[in-house]
Formats: C-alpha cells, structure tokens, sequence
C-alpha cells in the first residue's frame, strides 16, 4: 500500500471526508490519457476510438464494483452536479411531493430547496441520537405519495450508515394509488469505504465522487437503474446519451475507475486497518481529554469517521488552534465550514448546545502510521486543555 505523501511536514491530516490525496497507482494509470491517448472519445478516428475504448473500460469497472450496468453509469464534474442532475432530473416539471432525511449534504438540500421554490412540498424524515434515519417515519410520509425520497448511505460528518435498503423495502411494500416514488441516494462518503451494491440496495439513483476515494477531484458518477427517464440539467451534445452532454474527462473517468479498482481490492484490509486506528484515537482521548463526547455510533458507522464534542471549548477555536498546532480537520461538511452555524446534522441528532458548539470530525486513512495518530492525539489534549484552562 502506498504511503501518504504528507501535505506539509508536520500536518496530520484528518480530514479525508473533505478530500483525500490521489495514490500514486492512480496517477500512474491516468499519465498516458494527458499525452498520448489525450483525443476526443467522440471522434471517428483510431485516436478517438482509443480514447473511446478506455473510457468504456472505466465504465465498466465502475459498473462492475458497484453491481449496475455500463449504461447505468454516467460520469459528471463530481457528487454536486450528480446529486443536482438526480433530483432536479427525477422530479418532473409539475410541483409534487418531496421526502429528504434530515441530514442530507448541501448538494441535496440546496436543490431539493430549489425545487421548494418551484412549488414543490418538502416533507423530512427524522433521526435518532445516533445519527440514523428512523424508518419507522417512512410510512406516515408515504401517503402523500412523494415523488422522490432522498437518503444518504453514510453521513459525511458523524459516520452514520443509513438503512437505504430497509426504506426501499418499506417502499416496495407499500400499496400506492400513485407510482412508487424514485429513490435518490447520495453514496458519496460510503463508496470506497463500505461494500455498495447498487442492485441490492434496489434504489433509482447513487451518486458517488472519486476524490473522497484517492481519485482524482472533479469527477463523479451517478448511477441511474435502467429504463428511467431522467431530465438533464445540460443540453449541447449526444454524449452519455444526452444524460451529460459535453466531451467526456476521459483521463478522470480513468483516475475514478483506478481508484474505485484499488478501494475495492483494498478494502477489507483498509477496513482492519483504520478501524484500529480509529480505535486506538478513541481509547487515548477518553484517557487524557474527558469530558468527551463521541457523536455518533461507537461501532457500526464508517470506519474512519470520529465525531467528537469537547465540551467547554468553542469548535471555531478549538479547529483554528488545531490547524496552527498542526492537525487538519473540520468542524463537518467542508462546504459549510468558516460559517460559525451549528451543524444541522447534530441539530438533527437533537445534540445539546455545548455538545453542538465543541464539535470537531477527525476522518481518517488507512494510509497513517499508528506514529501520527499518536501525534494528533497529543496536539488535541494540548489544544483542548489550553482552551478549558482559558488560554487561546
Ligand atoms: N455528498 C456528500 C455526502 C459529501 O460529503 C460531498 C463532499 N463534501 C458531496 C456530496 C459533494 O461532492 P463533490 O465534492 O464531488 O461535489
């Protein structure tokens, strides 16, 4: 396995659900497709049909790890334009009925917000203390007859793995005077972490983003079950079957395929492997920086994922502290960061304020020597208790 190349010396990077650095095998597969096999996949020419051939490669690679067909397959810019193209694709023209989880990433609430605009009625499925959507609450819902239901697969700031499959069968097994809605899951922090079947979670659509798994950043995918009409969001060309018309990033569409290649290869083991680490951070913190809180499942969520409160000190702050102290990470979704709100999704969680005002998310990689956990570990105690003694 390839070791992490350190962003700086004396960083720790925990903040690999924002990003994750490209691995070395990645970039290696994407060289040739810069300079020698760099033309339009759309021409008629030899060059072309190379191009045109790799990318169908990448198509199927894809396809073949996340258990969905080829065509199933289109590649977008990343996650946001996926999960834009899902809802504002699936949900037709006429204003209808929407049902979201209440902790969904701003790429589905600012669309799903858009559509509101439009007419469209929200209607939002709560969850419990851990962070996971009750399904219990689907039923009520279902009566409206939504006309599409979005649910995470694994939450992006606590871990939380949602029970998509268990909501799809309450779905399928609900009579309807209407047709059953169409199920969008943004599966951007689960591909690459956890086993993903598209097939067998039965939903409509999944998004997924190559840089949260050492792929390149500016490539996604949506996948979408054969045989649904799905409206694009862009018009000017036949590409991807007027899906996602414009010329296809073959070289990144070969990094995305790469990447999932290797997770998929890797991922039992990557799974041993950060689990222990995440394990190891747990252990040392409940010894040197109580009180703390541990938002979230203790077992069961991602693998990587640490929510963690340290009550009595401001988040903001305590991150700030961190960065100039030399650990990178976050106080949740990347894209809301730098606002001082409190997350929406510990708000979901019904989190208390000082449990909601001293989050921190630690997301680690399999790439980090039990060595830098140690390091982070020191540097958190430090910061925490310079803050609790009052000293920025
Ligand atoms: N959904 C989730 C759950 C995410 O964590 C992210 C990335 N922060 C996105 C969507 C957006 O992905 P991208 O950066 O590829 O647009």
């Amino acid at each position: 396995m390839a070791a992490l190349r350190s962003v700086s010396e004396d960083v720790v990077y925990l903040d690999h659900n924002s990003t994750t650095p490209l691995l070395p095998s990645v970039l290696e597969a994407m060289e040739p497709f810069w300079t020698s096999t760099f033309a339009n996949p759309a021409s008629a020419h030899r060059l072309g049909q190379r191009a045109r051939q790799a990318l169908g490669s990448a198509r199927e690679t894809v396809a073949a790890i996340l258990d969905a067909h080829p065509e199933e397959v289109t590649f977008t810019s990343g996650a946001t334009e996926a999960n834009n193209l899902a809802l504002l694709g699936l949900a037709g023209s006429s204003p209808g009925p929407l049902v979201c989880s209440s902790i969904e990433h701003p790429s589905i609430t600012e669309p799903l917000a858009q559509l509101q605009r439009r007419g469209f009625k929200m209607a939002t499925l709560p969850v419990d203390s851990f962070g996971v959507v009750c399904p219990s609450s689907l039923p009520p819902l279902l009566a409206g007859s939504p006309r599409v239901v979005t649910v995470m697969l694994a939450n992006n700031e606590t871990g939380a793995i949602q029970p998509v499959a268990e909501l799809m069968h309450i779905i399928q097994q609900t009579p309807m005077t209407t047709e059953q809605p169409f199920f969008h899951c943004d599966a951007v922090q689960a591909v690459g972490k956890i086993p993903v079947s598209f097939r067998k979670l039965g939903v409509t659509s999944l998004s997924l983003s190559a840089h949260k798994f050492n792929g390149p950043r500016g490539i996604g995918a949506l996948l979408v079950r054969s045989g649904t009409m799905l409206t694009p969001l862009f018009f000017g060309g036949h590409q991807q079957h007027g899906r996602r018309p414009g010329t296809e990033p073959v070289v990144l569409a070969i990094g995305l395929a790469k990447a999932l290649e290797v997770a998929h290869q890797e991922l039992s083991l990557r799974t041993r492997m950060v689990r222990q680490l995440r394990q190891r951070f747990l252990v040392q913190l409940r010894e040197l920086a109580l009180p703390m809180v541990l938002n979230g499942q203790e077992e069961g969520g991602l693998p990587n994922t640490l929510n963690l409160s340290f009550p009595g000190c401001d988040a903001a702050t305590l991150l700030m502290k961190l960065d100039l102290g030399g650990v990178a990470c976050s106080t949740g979704s990347a894209c809301s960061s730098g606002s001082l709100l409190p997350s929406p999704v510990l708000q979901a969680m019904k989190s208390p304020p000082e449990v909601l005002n001293s989050a921190i998310r630690l997301s680690l990689s399999h790439l980090h020597s039990e060595s830098e956990i140690d390091t982070a570990v020191s540097r958190i105690v430090k910061a925490v208790r310079q803050l609790r003694q009052g000293s920025l």
